[in-house]
This record gives structure tokens, sequence and C-alpha cells, in this order.
């Protein structure tokens, strides 16, 4: 055992939460592979856990379907009752599974903790729409028939989830999964299996039966991939994670014409109005670009700021941007952590490294940390060109705002619509007309108006165009995991 282990252990109240094996039908099982999960602020290994393979991942299938009737057959109320326990159960173990997550991904406890209650948020919604799949009685066009519209769970599902928000986006796929009656076999992310695995046992505890979620830990994504899209048994797979990967996904789903959902990158605008409140401008870049070191698909990757107020947002944006606290995720006070891993870090480099020979100004940061290792230190570049990686359609991934100028709101829409990313995109103005002006001509999924954040159970998330397709989280985000199916039911004449 390392020192991380035990300082891990020693957070936790609950160290039964910590669980170093996969969630088959019930059981924790193991696997002959094994995987290291580290912690990115120190490179330390904190579990070392099984790595599942296909045939784990075919078993896993079996085991889903074989509990999909019993599953599918229970009134909607008591799936919501379980759904409810299970949320419960994730807010009273929160300072514990937040712990457990700050260990694997690096996000400041707080951060890590209001995700987790974010996690619950979903299980709460869904176990309320679970109860409101209503169906339809359409007049037919025959007077001796009515026509009957039923919505039904899909069957069994396949989930694959990142590394970024590695509690929330297990039970914005997992929630509705089970509220509609399908079953579900997941996996996480290979940096952050333990959250994951964590919150599967509190399935366990809320009495989720054995066979309805599945959570297999693998540091080999490609084999369950295939397994997840090509075996008949699944109906349908929900993937969040980048969009090469997204689309290998989709063309091996194409096979068994599978279902998809895929939430997939972003390559979000930030505009910034001059008639917009700068102080209100910047804390929304705090909250898309330092949140989670930037490390999120709503990032604003490219920072639009109207000309005439340009030097007093910048000056106002180096000024926040120099307060932020860098540091260990577990230190009182930080606001920042590190990145995930060195191929993170390097792709950040490259970025600033290409913005600052295309022309861009360095405001400040601009380089590792002297903190070492994944640390990089928020940043904020102006000058920055269209032919720079940002507008080529590159996601930075890190605590970079890359700010260009425009002139008027017709240059500001075409800029903004120039990529083959739709997922989100932030306007700045008090101008009524504007923001529906603007909001409206978006090519995005989502706009967030005078807010840095759009994330919420309430609301549909998902993008257009190459961001993916279907939405999470609403009252929409349930027909993801229902089929229609149409009866027509025809005899009704008095005979
Ligand atoms: P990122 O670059 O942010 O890690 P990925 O798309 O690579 O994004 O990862 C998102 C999720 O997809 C993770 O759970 C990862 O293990 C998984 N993954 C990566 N490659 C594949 C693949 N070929 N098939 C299935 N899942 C994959």
């Amino acid at each position: 055992m390392t020192a991380d282990v035990l300082s891990l252990t020693d957070r936790l109240q609950d160290t039964d939460l910590l669980r170093t094996a996969a969630f088959v039908d019930g059981e924790w099982v193991g696997a002959e592979e094994h995987f290291d999960v580290r912690n990115p602020a120190t490179g330390e290994v904190i579990a070392v856990l099984p790595s599942m393979d296909a045939s784990a991942a075919r078993s896993a299938i079996e085991r889903a379907e074989a509990a999909l009737p019993a599953w599918r057959a229970r009134p909607a109320i008591e799936r919501s009752r379980i759904l409810r326990r299970w949320a419960d159960l994730i807010r009273d173990h929160a300072d514990d599974i937040a712990s457990i997550l700050t260990a694997e991904q690096g996000k400041p406890w707080a951060e890590a903790r209001g995700e987790v209650l974010y996690s619950s948020q979903f299980l709460d919604w869904f176990a309320e729409e679970g109860r409101r799949v209503y169906g339809d009685v359409v007049p037919s066009h025959t007077a001796d028939a009515r026509i009957i519209v039923l919505k039904q769970a899909i069957g069994v599902t396949a989930g694959i989830t990142p590394w970024n928000l590695p509690a929330a986006m297990i039970t914005r796929k997992a929630a509705p999964a089970l509220a509609a009656g399908c079953t579900i076999v997941m996996k996480p992310a290979e940096q952050t299996p333990l959250t994951a695995l964590a919150l599967a046992r509190l399935a366990e505890r809320a009495g989720v039966p054995s066979g309805v979620l599945n959570m297999l830990p693998s540091d080999d994504a490609p084999p369950i991939g295939t397994e997840f899209t090509t075996n008949a048994t699944v109906r349908k797979l929900s993937f969040t994670g980048s969009t090469e990967v997204g689309k290998l996904l989709m063309a091996q789903a194409s096979r068994n014409v599978q279902k998809l959902s895929l939430e997939l990158g972003g390559n979000s605008p930030f505009i910034v109005f001059d008639d917009a409140g700068i102080d209100e401008a910047v804390e929304g870049i705090v909250s898309t670009k330092y949140r989670n070191a930037g490390q999120i698909c709503t990032g604003a990757n490219r920072v639009l700021v109207q000309r005439g107020i340009l030097d007093d947002f910048v000056e106002a944006l180096r000024q926040r941007t120099q307060r932020v606290t860098l540091g260990n995720g577990f230190d009182h006070g930080v606001e920042m952590g590190p990145l995930i891993d060195a191929g993170g870090l390097e792709k950040v480099e490259r970025h600033v490294a290409d913005l600052i020979d295309r022309g861009g100004t360095v405001v400040t940061g601009g380089r590792r940390s002297d903190l070492g290792r994944t640390f990089f230190e928020p940043t904020v570049i102006t000058n920055v060109g269209t032919d720079t990686l940002p507008w080529q359609d590159e996601e930075t991934f890190g605590p970079v705002a890359a700010v260009t100028a425009f002139d008027d709101e017709d240059e500001a829409i075409a800029l903004a619509n120039s990529t083959e990313y739709g997922l989100v995109a932030y306007v700045y103005t008090h101008d009524v007309g504007r923001i529906f002006r603007v909001s409206e001509a978006l090519e995005t999924g989502m706009v967030a108006v005078n807010s840095g954040r759009v994330s919420n159970e309430q609301a549909p998330f998902g993008g257009v165009k190459q961001s993916g397709l279907g939405r999470e989280g609403s009252r929409y985000g349930i027909d993801d995991w229902l089929e229609l199916k149409y009866i027509n039911l025809a005899g009704l004449s008095r005979r």
C-alpha cells in the first residue's frame, strides 16, 4: 500500500465505498488483468482494479438480459422508490464520494462534492419522469378502430462515460435507463472507475436488483466498446466522450442498427457584446474555463469579445484569473486542480504554443505551474487569430481563455458558427432583441445567456452537428430510453 491508499481510506467514513472489483449481476468480481488508478495531483497509485475484457462484457450483457423482464414489469412507482433511495444514499455519502472523486480525478473537493450532489439529482428527476411515461390514443381514419400508442423500455442498454464528470455522467445515463425499465451495463473511464463503483455499491444498497446495473472497470476500452455495439442483445448505447471515439462507435453500431445517444466534443463560443456586464462575463469564463481546469465539453474554447470593451474585459479577466488558486484538490481554498494526465498537459501546451506562434499575446499564465506534474497555470491569451487550433476545431480541454475580437453581431454569429461542432454557446448581452436574434441564429443545442452554466437535470443537454445525437436530462431525456409501439385496435363497431 502506498501512502495515498492510506490517506484516501483515512478520509473515508465508510471505507466499503472504495471498491476494487467489477460489479456484475449483484456480485463483486475480479479479472486476470489489472490496472492502476492514480491520483493526478500526486501521481501515486490509489487503487489497483481488475481490467474487464470483452468476454466479461458479454456475460454482463447476458445477466442484464436475464434481469430485464422482471425489472421492466415492475410498476414505475417501485422503480421510482429504488431510484430515490439510491439518490438519498448518494447524498448521505456525498463527502466520501467526493473524496474518492477528488483522489482519482483531481478537481477541488468542494467542486467534487457539488458534482456528487448534482449526480443524485438525475436520480430524483428520473424517478419522477419514469412515472409519467404516458401513451396516447389517436383518432383513427376508420370508424371502428382506435390507434393506441405505448412507450416501452428499449431493453438491455450500455453506457460508456468519460473521466471529467465521473459521478454525474453515470447517473445521467443510469437514472433514465432504470426509470424507463431498461437494464444497463456500463464502462466508466479508466482514469476514474472508483467513483462509478462507489455509486454502484450504493445502488446495490438501495435495492437495485442484481443484473439491472452492471459496472465494468477496464483500461482496454476498444474490445468492450466493440462488444457493446455489436452484441445484438444490446439495443442502445449511450456514450459521452470524444467525437473521434463517438464516430467509431457509431460505425460499429451500424451493424445491428443499434440506437445511439452521443454526447461528443464541443468548440463552444463565448460571445461578449459591448453592452454586457463585464464582471458577470468574467465570472462566466471562470465557470467554463477554470472549473475542472477547463476539462469540460461545455468549456468555452473560443472567447469572442466586441472590440469596444476588449481592453476592459481582458484586464478584468487578467485580474480574476490571477486570483485563481491552483493546487491539490484536497487543500483548503483551492479553486483549480491539475490536468488529468500527461497527455492532457501536452495538448494544452501544444495549443498555447500554437496560439503564441500565430500572433497571440499571453496576458497571464501560459506555462506549466511550479507545482509540477500536470498543473498548468490559468491562462489568458488575446489577439487570437482564426488560423489557430481552437479555430480549427480542436478542443483545448484546459484552462486557457483564447480571446478574439469582433466588430458586430453578424460577424459574431458567423464566427461562432464556423465550426463542425454545435454543443453550447454563451452569449453576454442585456439587449432583449439581440438575445433572441443571436440565440436563434446559433447552430448549437444549448445557449447560455448571461450565464456560464447550462447543465442541470431539468434541461435537455445535448448538441447538434458533430457534437452528438439525443438529449440527456429533462422530460425529453427519458425518450431516448423508450420505444414507441402503436397498436391498431380495430373491430370496435357493434356486431
Ligand atoms: P477522452 O479523450 O476525453 O478520454 P475518450 O472518448 O477517449 O475521451 O474517452 C471517453 C470514454 O470512451 C472512456 O470511458 C474511454 O475508456 C472510452 N473509449 C475510448 N476508446 C474507446 C473505444 N475504442 N471504444 C469504446 N470506448 C472507448
